[in-house]
This record gives C-alpha cells, structure tokens and sequence, in this order.
C-alpha cells in the first residue's frame, strides 16, 4: 500500500489468535470445538483480586498514576522479588505496563535498528522475531532442541554473539515448548556473558511462577556479575488468572530506565489505575498466592496426564515440561507439516492447536497444546488425536 512505512509489512500476526478466530467461527455454527490453542489460565481472578479492584473504582481512583505506575504498586513487584529470590531492586527501576508484551516492545525499540542482531529463541514466541523485523535490526535464532528439553546450550549462544549483538532475548520457562534452562546453565551463562558488558539480555519471565516436579524458578536478576544488563520482564497474566486486565512489569538497569519510562508515557501514558490496585491486591494478599499454588497443582496434574498420554500414542513423543501450560509434542504423520496437521485437527475433528512451525524453524513437527482447559476437554482432546493419528 501506497505511503505506509514497509515495516509494518514485518510485523507478523500472531497464529493462536487466528486460530482461535477459528475455533469461535465454528463454534458460533455449533460445531463443538476444544479448544487447547491459548495460552490463558482457564481460571477466573481471585475474587479479592475482582474485589479490590471494584472498591478502587469505587473509592473514585479514576485517573492517570505516574507513568511507570504506582509507587506502592512497584514497592509491590520489589518485594515479591525479594521474598521469592533475594533479589534486591529499587522501585524507581521498576516500569508498570499494560501487560509484558509491552516490555517487549519497548525494549526492542530502545535496540532494535538496521544492523544490529538480537539472539532469540527458536522456537520463541512469536513477538520476538515479529518486533525484532519490525526494526529492522536481524534476528539471530538460539536452538532450543527436545534433545535438551526445549532448553539450550551456553557454548552454542556464545558461538552466536557477533560484534553487532546487542541484545539477547531467554525466555525461562518458555513459550511455546514449557522449557526451563536448568539453574547450571544459567550459572555460566552468567559467568560469560559478564564479559559483554554492552550487550543486554531481555529475560522474559512471565511463567516465574509457573513451575512443577520440584523446579524452582530463579531469575536472571539474581545474578550480581549481570545485574546491569538484565532486563528482566513478568505480570499478572498468567500467574493470577489476569490474561485480560494487561497488567505487566518491567525491571529495567538504573541507566535504561528512562528511556523506558519515556516511551511509557508516549505510548500508554499509565496502566489504569484500578487493575494497578488490584495488582497490589495480587502480590500482598495470602489468598492470592494460595490460588497460585492451586493452580499450579491442577497444572501439574494435567501436565502429567497429558505427557503420559500423549507418548501412548504412536507417532509422537512428548518431552515432560518443568513451566507454563503448555506441552509440545512432536507430531510424525508423513508428508504432513506441522501447519497442515494442526489445521485438519481443527476443521475434521474440532481440535484446536498451535502448529510448531509458528514459533520459528525449529517448531516444524510439533504442536503447542495448551493444557489450560478441563480435565474432560483434555481427555477428549487424546481421544481425538489418537483417532486422527491411526486415519
Ligand atoms: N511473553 C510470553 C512468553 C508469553 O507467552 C506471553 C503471553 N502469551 C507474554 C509474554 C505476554 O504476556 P501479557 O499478557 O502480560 O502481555
């Protein structure tokens, strides 16, 4: 089109959205659809999170807060860091955002730039690369294998860095594969990429507090020798149920803050302020941490179910996740890719999944499923695709 700058032409869609456009279609004509394609808790809020927030409104805080949020609300998001990992950071590092995807793009428009490279996951999350295009700068794809249970090698990243790196994106425990880099791995990773002082990294931890089988999430900030590179991201999406209120968070070095804090405010301005409060609701209150807890257990549980069911089936493997919701199986029909097995598994038998190949080259013959759905939809779910498989 005439007069639009091109690289909105690199910004790509993201497929569970189109999918999910999909399954509602069919649904609206009555068709019966489960769906395992999105990745959001299929629980409600916390009622005294829904609580706080109503009383927020109602107590007339209606207007704009400071644009990187609330103090009381980043003291929050300083001390849950404390209490989970003895981490120490300063409120006036922490940059409040409507939802961590804008953290995303926020940082890869302080680095991203025609001739520079950003190292990111493969596969990853598809913002990732469609931001890293948008900017112009060229991605550089870190193999996350089965092999290594969807985490990845330090040598190998090492091996990617150029004199154009600037910024490296990890993603910890991962979308789309549930992948968690083992606490070694970190530990060198750490002790290397010391020695690059200009180069960030990006940690995206927004499954922190999504983890099982004994896995204790420890985040990239806990390491002093990095401190000043990390940029590290979470929210409220996930962990409390809160996919819809967009409610994120940035913790940014002291010397990117406000460059941060700059594009916050010709961006969103704020994040509104009862969602703030209720974000403060989230962290304090024991209830809400007592629903955590339960939901990662029932995470657990179906992770569990569905790992051992899935490797019953003939013609797929599935590794055992430590984070997030979901599990990646890898999917053997012949001749069929990933995007076309996913798109029959939706029209002929109502099942609805992301295809690997989504999440860049290395997804191809897998399938991200969502195991954020019933026990019932899950059943059913392997019922389906053992039918598909023995067609
Ligand atoms: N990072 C990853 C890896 C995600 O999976 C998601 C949500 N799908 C986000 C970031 C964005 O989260 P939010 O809803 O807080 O914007």
């Amino acid at each position: 089109m005439d007069g639009i700058n091109k690289s909105m032409y690199d910004i790509a869609s993201d497929s569970a959205f189109s999918i999910l456009a999909r399954t509602n279609e069919l649904k609206s004509k009555g068709k019966d659809v489960i769906n395992l394609c999105i990745g959001q808790p299929d629980f409600s809020t916390p009622k005294n999170i829904v609580d706080a927030a109503c009383k927020a409104l109602r107590d007339g805080h209606h207007g704009y807060t400071a644009s990187s949020g609330l103090l009381k609300l980043r003291e929050s998001v300083a001390s849950d860091l404390f209490k989970r990992n003895k981490v120490i950071v300063e409120p006036d590092q922490i940059l409040i955002s409507p939802g961590a995807k804008a953290i995303i793009f926020y940082t890869l428009l302080m680095f991203g730039q025609p001739g520079v490279e950003v190292i990111t996951p493969d596969p990853g999350f598809m913002a990732y690369k469609s931001l890293i295009d948008y900017t112009g700068a060229k991605p550089v794809f870190l193999p996350h294998r089965k092999e290594q249970n969807f985490s990845f090698n330090v040598d190998e990243l090492l091996s990617l860095i150029t004199k154009k790196t600037r910024l490296i994106i990890l993603n910890s425990p991962g979308n789309p594969t549930g992948g968690v880099v083992p606490e070694k791995e970190f530990d060198k990773l750490a002790d290397e990429l010391s020695k690059y002082p200009n180069i960030f990294i990006l940690s995206d931890e927004i499954y922190s507090k999504i983890t099982f089988n004994g896995c204790k999430h420890k985040t990239l900030l806990a390491y002093p020798q990095i401190k000043e590179q990390v940029i590290m991201m979470d929210g409220w999406s996930k962990s409390y149920a809160m996919t819809g209120w967009r409610l994120g968070y940035g913790i940014y070095p002291k010397k990117l803050f406000k460059f941060a804090e700059k594009l916050a405010i010709n961006c969103h301005s704020c994040v509104n302020t009862a969602t703030q409060i209720a974000g403060i609701e989230a962290l304090e209150n024991k209830l809400s941490q007592n629903f955590v807890e339960y939901m990662v257990r029932k995470f657990q549980e179906r992770k569990d179910f569905m790992v051992s069911k899935l490797n019953e089936i003939k013609n797929i493997e599935c590794c055992n996740p430590e984070g997030a919701f979901y599990v990646f199986p890898k999917i053997s029909k012949k001749n069929f890719n990933s995007s076309f097995i996913c798109s029959e598994l939706l029209e002929k038998k109502f099942l609805a999944t992301v295809p690997g190949s989504s999440f860049g080259k290395l997804g191809e013959g897998f399938l991200r499923i969502s195991y954020a759905s019933d026990m019932k939809n899950l059943k059913k779910s392997i019922t389906l695709l053992k039918e598909y498989m023995n067609e």
